[in-house]
């Protein structure tokens, strides 16, 4: 039976994990971090002893320290340990940037943490494999960033890939392996088993999925509860959740960073007109409409102002009409001496194209 109902499951689902994701923000961004134990979290020495760990690098693990432990235990852990406090605004435009190369393979996203989401590619005729590479290739090329990825029909076992080769891994576990991955586990790998859990196996004497897949579904709902259902299938190989799409984006938009800085209102102007119609193909391609239009300019101290205008009703998509808009502001913001550095144009509060419903009834 559950033989049957996995050889129906024809879906392609990959689990993208980035690899220890604010620790190696923090490494990239500050490589002399590499070689130390690296926590993400506040000092305990400065913040009267309060405070947790986020994430911490590999080099700390090795140490014994991991997330959610106190800050202090991490120290006495690993006395060398560094912290670096969270910057959750860098690593929420980090996780924007990851989710817009997402929607370049799928409209079927489930995210699920800033830097952990399931993808649906099963309408990609590319095979899952291939997409997964790929994946990674745009990651690392727009993010220098890592991580790891599972790949196969259904979400849990997509996560269990991804967990079974970190940092960097890729794990593909097609039908005819999926049982055999599934047996081997160690019963502590599987989704949902917490230490309480654990400590019921070990009493029980089941030690990893084969152990679990010769328990009867009824004795695993006696000592598990509803869980035990989840159990059952899970060491079948069988899951039939979906990637539940609800990645509605938060904006689209697009940057221009010019080399030579731009002291001209004709060129800013054709330059927004650049911005405008990339942006408007963008939205046009996915179907979206936005009722927010931001309009950013940097110039050459630094200095950034950033202007939104909304409306009740979504903006028409046309280039022209954003164009007037962002020169409004620009004009506004800079009326004279001007050296743009970059100009930006986004919309946000998005919404979905709706259909014309009459074409419906006319067929
Ligand atoms: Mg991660």
């Amino acid at each position: 039976m559950a033989e049957f109902l996995q050889a129906k499951d024809n879906r392609k689902i990959i689990h993208v994990d980035i690899d220890a994701f604010y620790a190696q923000v923090e490494m990239r961004d500050d490589p002399r971090l590499k070689k130390l134990p690296l926590a993400i979290g506040r000092d305990p020495d400065k913040h009267l002893g309060h405070g947790v760990v986020a994430t911490a690098n590999y080099v700390a693990r090795k140490a014994g320290v991991h997330s959610a432990m106190g800050s202090i235990e991490a120290k006495r852990a690993c006395p060398n340990l560094v912290f670096v406090a969270p910057d959750f605004d860098k690593y929420r435009a980090i996780s924007a940037q990851i989710h817009a190369i997402f929607h370049e393979f799928t409209e079927m996203i489930e995210p699920v943490a800033l830097d952990e989401a399931y993808l649906d590619v099963s309408s990609n005729k590319m095979s899952a494999p291939t997409l997964a590479a790929k994946l990674r290739k745009r990651i690392w090329e727009e993010t220098h960033l890592t991580c790891s990825v599972g790949v196969s029909y259904n979400k849990v076992l997509a996560k269990l890939g991804s967990e079974h080769h970190k940092p960097n891994g890729v794990t593909v576990i097609p039908h005819n392996l999926a049982q055999d991955f599934v047996w081997e586990l160690p019963i502590k790998d599987f989704r949902g088993v917490g230490a309480k859990t654990l400590e019921k196996f070990e009493k029980l004497g089941i030690k990893d999925g084969r152990d679990l897949y010769a328990m009867s579904q009824d004795d695993l709902r006696v000592y598990f509860g509803s869980f035990g259902d989840v159990l059952y299938w899970q060491a079948r190989a069988t899951h039939f959740g979906p990637v539940k799409d609800r990645s509605i984006r938060q904006s689209v938009g697009k940057e221009n960073t010019f080399e030579f800085a731009l002291h001209d209102r004709q060129v800013v102007e054709a330059a927004f007109k650049e911005l405008a119609s990339k942006v408007v193909a963008n939205m046009e391609k996915r179907k979206l409409l936005g009722r927010t239009l931001t309009v950013k300019i940097r110039d050459d101290d630094f200095h950034t102002s950033t202007k939104g205008i909304t409306q009740s009703v979504p903006f028409e998509l046309d280039p022209a009409f954003m164009v007037r808009q962002a020169m409004l502001i620009f004009d506004e913001a800079y009326p004279d001496d001007m050296a743009i550095r970059l100009l930006g144009l986004t919309f946000s509060n998005i919404e979905e194209q709706k259909y014309q419903a009459v074409s419906l009834f006319e067929q």
